[in-house]
């Protein structure tokens, strides 16, 4: 890429997440000068606490499983032990190298990273408060304590993200009611874990710690798991994760979590068809969604239009004030990493287009980036994935529409791994043939799901879909199955 302008433009951008971080990237690339602010390590809640650490529990689970069903493969092991410490050690192992990967490309590229809580002055100071060794600019021979720079620039992305939500029940704070954050330190595994919410984050600690041995139970509102994805998928995922001991208890309404005088043991209480139910366990895991860490930014001092469920903005991620930007989780809608770097890219087009054009202009089209299709997953074993439309969805528009499913048990390569459970469905326009969504779960889901997303972005019919001659036995034969003749 080439410096586009001269003098040089400054963007602050707030927040290091994969929205933030890759967006400061990018504006460097294009020859901005680019401040990244973070009161957090670089990589966000995905890398610190989110996404990687739990991937990297995801893979201890998936060798633990694999090495118990080892006899039938004809594999002898002794006696299979977890050391927890190890897997924490490995987890820190893995961030601290990522970290470095990113702090190098920052360092690279010439983006100053700057450590220390950022809140808004006017719609182009950013105020940053520092303290002690984390604080760039300190005074010499400060040892301590708290000091502040302004970072004055032509433009802003706010990048800050989200926090756990947690449900404003009697014994919420109880000790061993934790969040996924703390879900990722243990000290131990707990003999039995109590999830509310079956959602993302709920499903894949069940998934993990049922694997690492733990009683699970997750306690889940809605009258089914997953209540965002097709429904269908998630009645047959529950079926899945029920076989493999995870108890789920759906339309079940937490009212209390209760802590024993003795022995710090939790009964979870709820509701469930009007009956008055407990469970007890050891750790609580509240999974029960995240909301926009909006509060400490003083989004007042500037006008920014705001509300609890985050920062509005138009579809170039603009806010109200013209220079400033807001993507990711702090828009409050989509809560994934991959959607907040998409985001950054669409608020890094406007940007340059408003610096080439002089001002912004409306209805420019920036760029290709579709976020009607955005894939997701969720590292459950098995896998689910996701991408388009529902089958409800398509209901609520009134699209007339066709189904094609295909199983696992049907796919050659998923029967020699052994892991044959799941299912596929596409769903397509009736008419035009059109894809509008595919919803699966099974090994490797969330790789297999990227072949439809990239056919949904090319608008894609199901006939173009099977002239595509897949490799034989793979697992994204499935789709090809679903497809049919
Ligand atoms: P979520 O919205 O996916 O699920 C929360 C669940 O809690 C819902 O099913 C909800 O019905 C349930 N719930 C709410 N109140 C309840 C109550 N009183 N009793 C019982 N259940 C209750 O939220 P999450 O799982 O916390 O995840 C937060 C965000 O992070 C999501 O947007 C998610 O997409 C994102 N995330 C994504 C990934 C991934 O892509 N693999 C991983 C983790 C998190």
């Amino acid at each position: 890429m080439v410096d586009i302008m001269e003098p040089k433009k400054k963007i602050t951008i707030i927040g290091a997440g994969p929205g933030g971080y890759e967006t400061a990237l990018a504006a460097a690339s294009w020859g901005l000068e680019v401040v990244l602010v973070s009161d957090s390590p670089v990589g966000g809640v995905c890398l610190n606490e989110g996404c990687i650490p739990t991937k990297t529990f995801c893979r201890n689970a998936e060798l633990l499983d694999n090495l118990k069903d080892a006899s039938e493969f004809g594999i002898s092991t002794g006696e299979i032990s977890l050391d927890f410490a190890k897997v924490i050690e490995r987890k820190n192992a893995v961030i601290s190298q990522l970290q470095g990967g990113i702090e190098f490309l920052l360092k690279s590229k010439n983006v100053r990273f700057v450590r220390g809580r950022a809140e808004l002055k006017d719609k182009n100071t950013v105020i940053v408060h520092c303290s002690g060794s984390e604080c760039p600019t300190k005074e010499e021979g400060t040892a301590a304590g708290e000091s502040t720079e302004e970072i004055v620039s032509d433009f802003i992305v706010i990048a800050t993200g989200s926090v756990s939500a947690t449900l404003p029940i009697t014994g919420a704070d109880a000790e061993g009611v934790v969040t996924s954050r703390e879900m990722l330190s243990l000290d131990s595994i707990p003999q039995r874990l109590c999830i509310i919410g079956a959602g993302v984050i709920g499903l894949e600690f069940a998934s993990i710690f049922n694997s690492f041995g733990s009683e699970v139970t997750v306690l889940e509102y809605c009258k089914d798991i997953l209540p965002h994805f097709d429904t269908d998928l998630a009645k047959r995922m529950k079926q899945a994760l029920g076989k493999k001991g995870i108890k789920i208890e759906t339309g079940a309404q937490v009212k209390a979590i209760e802590r024993a005088d003795t022995g710090g043991s939790l009964s979870v209480i709820y509701s469930k068809k009007d009956m008055d139910l407990s469970t007890e366990a050891d750790k609580v895991l509240m999974a029960v969604g995240r909301r926009p860490a909006v509060q400490s930014l003083n989004l007042d001092a500037v006008g920014i239009e705001y509300s609890p469920k985050g920062i509005v903005t138009d579809s170039d991620m603009r806010t109200n004030v013209p220079n400033i930007f807001a993507i990711g989780d702090i828009r409050g809608g989509i809560m994934l990493a991959h959607a907040a770097t998409f985001e950054g890219k669409r608020a890094l087009n406007a940007i340059l287009a408003d610096i080439r054009e002089g001002s912004p202009e409306e209805g420019r089209i920036l760029d290709g980036i579709d976020f009607g299709i955005i894939p997701a997953a969720v590292f459950t074993r098995p896998e689910v994935a996701t991408v388009g439309l529902t089958e409800e969805d398509c209901k609520d528009k009134g699209l007339k529409i066709k189904c094609l499913k295909s199983m696992f048990r049907a796919n050659g390569k998923a029967v020699a791994m052994g892991e044959a459970d799941g299912y596929c469905k596409i769903i397509t326009d009736a008419e035009d043939g059109r894809i509008l969504g595919c919803h699966l779960f099974g090994p490797h889901a969330s790789d297999i799901i990227q072949e439809v997303a990239a056919l949904m972005n090319k608008k894609a019919t199901i006939d173009e879909l099977r002239d595509i001659i897949h490799a034989h036995p793979t697992l994204s034969e499935v789709i090809l199955s679903a497809a049919g003749i």
